[in-house]
């Protein structure tokens, strides 16, 4: 079944708007709860949350999403600003050095806006005890001037709704976690639904799409729309430039080789986790501090951004002794399986 919009044009490039990625990025980008597809518990759960503050006339309870990059996070929470009316302003973790900085972004909140920040785990330590009080009292405590003889005003702020994101909840503090009333874990999309997803942003390109095509788009995009997404407007280049415009099975599939995208969505850290193992430690079982260790990667990143799609998918097993490769990750690097894993190598964390 094909999708496409009679505007669209590809012999009258005059008629296409001229627009960077990150333009076609926000144009995708869902508004309302009804846009945005898949997470269906968060968003049920979501929309009662909203309505239940609508209706009592308050800030909604600060909120905390937490998942692997490009599933929402910052999506959903626009939306829950334009659901609930309320003006939105964004920053993250790294940008806030300074307390004041935090300070001017609170003063500048309407009452009931929310404040979105992104990568929340990366706070500096005195900017996220300033936090605290914002958080529980509408409060800030401003120090003015410097030494012991400083004094401090205390500055009353309009209710707001904090929503955090991060893709490292384990790194988050205790005192900041249980200031958050909501906790929503964003997980991977299924295939089903990211094909949807692809659908739909076709649909808001002007680019036809058979189904089957899209499918194809899907079970390459790491259960991530952003990936799904990106793809989508690589392989409508070929579609434009080696077909009719039109994106067919045969275009998407060769667009993806010509790009190089794994067969099954994989990136270039999920291959290299599953190299090591393989090549190093025999397959495993083998600790995540030991494959970060021959990764020069972050043990915390690999078991929370790469490990939870790779143990989904079924490259990797969690066992009592460490993680160890599926024959489906040999099979899909080439490999063979050469004996028994050698223990010396193996931990458990
Ligand atoms: P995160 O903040 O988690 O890194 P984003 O919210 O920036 O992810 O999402 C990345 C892109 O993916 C967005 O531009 C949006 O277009 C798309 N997207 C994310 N989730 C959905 C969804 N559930 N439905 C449709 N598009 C989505």
């Amino acid at each position: 079944m094909q999708e496409y919009n009679e505007d669209f044009n590809i012999h009258n490039p005059a008629r296409q708007p001229q627009s960077t990625d990150g333009d076609v990025e926000k144009a995708l980008r869902p508004l309302a709860f009804d846009d945005f597809s898949g997470q269906e518990k968060i968003v049920d759960n979501l929309r009662i949350f909203v309505q239940a503050a609508r209706l009592r006339g308050e800030a909604l309870d600060h909120t905390l999403l937490y998942g692997p990059p490009g599933l929402g996070k910052t999506t959903l929470s626009n939306i829950i600003a334009n659901e609930l009316g309320v003006g939105f302003k964004v920053t993250s973790g790294p940008v806030l050095d300074k307390p004041g900085d935090l300070a001017g972004i609170l003063m500048s909140l309407e009452p009931h806006d929310v404040l979105f920040i992104d990568e929340i785990h990366r706070l500096h330590p005195i900017v996220e005890e300033y936090l605290y009080s914002a958080m529980e009292d509408y409060r800030i405590d401003i120090l003015l001037d410097k030494g012991p003889g400083a004094k401090s005003v205390q500055l009353t702020l309009s209710p707001f709704t904090l929503i955090g994101a991060t893709t490292r909840s384990g790194l988050l503090t205790a005192p900041l976690r249980a200031r958050f009333g909501i906790n929503c874990h964003l997980e991977y999309y299924d295939h089903e639904v990211l094909k949807g997803i692809v659908r739909r942003s076709a649909r808001l390109l002007k680019v036809g799409i058979d189904e089957n095509a899209a499918l194809e788009i899907a079970l390459r995009s790491r259960g991530t729309p952003r990936i799904a997404n990106a793809l989508l407007r690589r392989v409508r280049d070929f579609a434009m430039v080696k077909g009719d415009g039109i994106i067919t099975l045969p275009i998407a599939r060769m667009a993806l080789e010509a790009l190089n995208i794994d067969r099954y969505g994989l990136d270039e850290t999920d291959n290299k986790i599953l190299l090591t193992i393989i090549d190093k430690f025999r397959g495993g079982p083998v600790g995540v501090t030991t494959i970060a260790t021959a990764l020069g990667e972050d043990a915390g990143t690999i078991e929370e951004v790469y490990e939870p799609y790779l143990i989904q998918e079924g490259f990797i097993k969690r066992t009592p002794r460490g993680r160890e490769v599926t024959h489906l990750a040999y099979r899909h690097l080439g490999r063979t399986i050469t004996g028994e894993p050698d223990s010396l190598f193996s931990d458990i964390d």
